[in-house]
């Protein structure tokens, strides 16, 4: 490559079950990939979740979330398992993942959904309308119903007991959410589709008018709005109409597992969370499998694939990401395959064999 050796610096955080086997491979791969693009990195692997809590006490130790804060970009694998499961929230792995994300500020969560062609079958949905889809669907991550003020109990004018949340958005919360999902969208096919409740609802009546606004400065983005709840159904009936998604935080929370059910396997689903400047954070959607951990089973894709999102949207590296992205499809293709995607015809294989051959995928630049 023409370009000088750019070197980062990767925070790892294998975290809990099947988290360690994970990163692991996708360690390597990121190594390799980057390598053969003129990349270094400098690695610090650091403790979250349930492993952080029996070394340390805390789900997030602060040697963690400062090695984080420092980095280009974090790297997770998951968090969690049976043996940590209490009631104190200060006890808890996933209060680690909560504080992380809070810490660096990532209000945009970007959870593609790929049909990947050898593996359509595993999709819900009849192989003629799985067939193809490739939609990234982009979730506000830190504001809405789900952080709103006033919330709680308390009586209403009958005395009766009442449960109440508040769904606000401000001005600036939209308009970041909504720049970074038009520029995303600049990325792919131009076409950028914004889910709200603009009849019914204050705070999508605001969403949808400054999208409309800011798709001002984007004159190359097609931009349309679709109500949530047909939205649902059009994910369904024909989910490749879509290539951009955005959505509010409990829209996405919702939409963003039924789009992985579309694609059948949540091995396979990689997941980013952006904020405005500072390191991102990579990691797959599933959790740490606590069942399979340590057999050498996991799927390692959806960890392989969150390092090149972690090339392509936290460090702009977007050749070493296609290369990743590229030698996960050939993988397919020769027909390699863990317990959980598996077929007949097709070649089971563990975890850490997976990997090799992934690696030799990206090693042959297809
Ligand atoms: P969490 O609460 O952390 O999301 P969970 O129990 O909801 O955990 P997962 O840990 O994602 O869900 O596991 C759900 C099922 O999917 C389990 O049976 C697990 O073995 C399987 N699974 C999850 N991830 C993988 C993977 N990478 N490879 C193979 N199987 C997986
Ligand atoms: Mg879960």
């Amino acid at each position: 490559s023409s370009k000088p050796t750019r070197s980062y610096s990767i925070t790892l955080i294998p975290g809990d079950g099947i988290g360690p086997e994970i990163i692991s491979v996708a360690k390597d791969v990121l190594v390799l990939a980057g390598y053969l693009e003129g990349i270094k990195y400098d690695f610090r692997e650091m403790l979250m979740g349930g492993a952080a809590l029996d070394a340390t006490g805390l789900p997030l130790p602060h040697e963690t979330l400062s090695a984080a804060k420092q980095s280009h970009a974090v790297l997770l694998g998951a968090v969690g398992g049976y043996k940590w499961d209490r009631n104190d929230k200060h006890l808890k792995p996933e209060t680690g993942l909560l504080q992380i994300r809070k810490e660096l500020g990532v209000f945009a969560n970007l959870r593609p959904a790929t049909v990947y062609s050898p593996l359509v079958d595993a999709s819900t949905l009849k192989r003629e309308v799985a067939e193809g889809v490739d939609i990234m669907l982009i979730r506000e991550l830190t504001g809405g119903i789900y952080f709103g003020e006033p919330r709680g109990f308390g009586t209403n004018d009958n005395g009766e007991e009442i449960g109440f949340n508040t769904e606000i958005y401000a001005t600036h919360e939209i308009d970041r959410i909504a720049h970074f999902a038009f520029k995303v969208a600049q990325k792919r096919r131009r076409k950028l589709c914004s889910v709200d409740k603009a009849n019914v609802l204050e705070a999508s009546m605001l969403w949808r008018k400054r999208f409309l606004a800011i798709a001002q400065e984007y004159p190359d983005v097609e931009l349309s709005h679709m109500y949530v709840d047909n939205a649902s159904m059009q994910l369904i009936r024909d989910p490749k109409q879509f290539d951009t998604m955005v959505t509010n935080n409990i829209f996405g929370d919702i939409l963003s597992d039924e789009a992985s059910m579309v694609t059948g396997s949540i091995g396979m689903l990689p997941s980013a969370s952006l904020g405005a400047s500072g390191p991102g954070l990579f990691e797959p959607i599933h959790g740490s499998a606590p069942d399979i951990a340590g057999q050498d089973k996991a799927n390692p894709f959806a960890t392989v694939l969150s390092a090149a999102m972690l090339l392509r949207y936290g460090l702009g590296e977007e050749k070493a990401a296609e290369r990743i992205e590229n030698a996960v499809m050939d993988t397919l293709n020769r027909g390699f395959r863990t317990g959980d995607i598996y077929s007949a015809g097709t070649k089971l294989v563990g975890c850490k064999q997976l990997g090799e051959e992934i690696l030799k995928s990206v090693e042959s630049n297809v």
